[in-house]
């Protein structure tokens, strides 16, 4: 039996979640790190203070001391484990809905343990093998802002000054969670006024789904047709991605955030680029201008993040607007994204509509289907039907013609069918939407 999925323990609280395992957790970590403190932070959920507090009784209970962030981004609790080299526990169901809670575990060095990691943890939580600390030795709890840490991190890697300069106004969508915390923070740090909406955390999340899809944002997106903002950001519920709407209201594709983000970077930096096969050929066009070289992964911010690591490379991202940069961080964060958008604006000195404007127009058609057939059986209907096109199988498979592309895959997360289908051509998109639902 496997504990942790593909975004650590994830589940409903006494259905599919018990708080007994969060107290094992503690305790293994506790156990399995040595370091003589954890930090731990949670998000907004009903659940979170509950499932904290289990977790931080099994890390005292293993002999370590608790310090503990309160409500804080999970790349928050990163940068606070990278800059003070010790170990942390999150408490966050990330984009997932209301009901969901999770847990995941942060090494000393920011990043999240890789797959023989987290089965040594398991190993300690199914074998019962916790050390178990003895009266004078027992751990104790603290408590500890560490927005300014977090705020300074992100300072490093932006001009300051002249995004200052710049008046910007920004409209926060702070999706009732952790963002409340440090996005406010981050944007009056850089002179950058701001309009908040689902600003208050609250579990229920009243204002909207944790997940920012264009679909979710409508509200905000009415909010933000309103006018008078150069840019908007919309946080998920741990606030390690955001997504923007340009200064008319236009939801702008993380496809192109990521893009955009690459761009400015590699204005002064060299260096490869790593992003998944669902990446439009956007991602393509901006490494040839630079002379660098674009590596393709499976789909999931952990594994861009390895790759990253593995081959050195420079930046990374998602098409659902997932950014990493391995010199702040080998994670994704959605405060730091925001903050290069900001330095963008400001640098380029041009609204981001115009911005994305200069950049080819790729789209991406993405399609969920309910998965009531088999993979393969669909897999193959493919290759059939599309004979004279490149195949790619990194994940699930994709057809590539010249710059265009369809891509089939499983959901790692839930039981469905993920189509990506990206070209600039909106009409070829829709043509080979139509094949294919035939086909499905
Ligand atoms: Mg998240």
């Amino acid at each position: 039996m496997s504990l942790f999925g593909t975004n650590g323990i994830r589940g409903i609280l006494n259905e599919t979640l018990d708080p007994e395992l969060a107290y094992k957790l503690g305790m293994a970590a506790g156990t399995y790190f040595e370091e003589s403190e954890i930090a731990i932070a949670n998000d907004s959920r009903t659940s979170s203070d509950l499932l904290k507090q289990m977790v931080a009784a099994g890390i005292m209970n293993a002999g370590k001391n608790v310090i503990d962030l309160g409500l804080f981004p999970t790349p928050g609790l990163q940068v606070y484990c990278k800059t003070h080299a010790i170990p942390g526990v999150m408490i966050t169901a990330s984009h997932n809905p209301p009901e969901f809670n999770g847990l995941k575990l942060v090494r000393p060095d920011g990043l999240h343990p890789n797959k023989e990691q987290e089965s040594e943890v398991e190993r300690i939580i199914m074998g019962d093998l916790y050390y178990k600390t003895t009266w004078d030795t027992v751990g104790r709890i603290r408590s500890e802002d560490a927005s300014e840490i977090y705020i300074a991190r992100i300072h490093k890697f932006i001009k300051v000054a002249k995004i200052r300069m710049s008046r910007l106004n920004v409209l926060a969508d702070l999706a009732n969670s952790v963002a409340t915390k440090t996005t406010p923070a981050l944007l009056r740090s850089i002179g950058v006024k701001y309009t908040s909406i689902n600003g208050n955390p609250d579990g229920f999340f009243p204002g909207r789904n944790p997940e920012p899809t264009e679909e979710n944002l409508q509200k905000t997106i009415n909010f933000a047709k309103s006018g008078g903002f150069d840019l908007t950001v919309a946080h998920d519920g741990d606030a390690d991605r955001a997504v923007f709407l340009d200064e008319n209201g236009n939801f702008i594709d993380g496809d192109k955030v990521v893009a955009i983000i690459a761009d400015h970077i590699l204005q002064s930096k060299k260096g490869d680029l790593v992003t998944p096969v669902s990446s439009s050929f956007l991602i393509d066009w901006v490494a040839k201008n630079h002379g660098v070289k674009v590596h393709r992964t499976k789909v999931g911010a952990p594994i861009v993040a390895d790759e990253l690591e593995k081959i050195n490379g420079l930046f990374g991202g998602e098409e659902n607007g997932g950014v990493i940069y391995p010199e702040y961080l080998n994670a994704r964060d959605g405060a730091f994204a925001l903050a290069m958008m900001l330095d963008i604006i400001a640098s380029e000195e041009q609204s981001i509509s115009k911005i994305v404007g200069k950049m080819p127009d790729y789209k991406i058609k993405r399609i969920r289907i309910p998965m009531n057939r088999d993979f393969d059986s669909i897999k193959k209907e493919l290759l059939n039907k599309y004979q004279d096109f490149d195949k790619d199988e990194t994940d699930g498979i994709k057809l590539i013609k010249g710059d265009k592309f369809i891509l089939a895959r499983k959901s790692g997360t839930e039981p469905i069918i993920r189509i990506y289908i990206s070209a600039i051509d909106e009409d070829w998109i829709s043509s080979r939407e139509n094949e294919i639902r035939k086909i499905i």
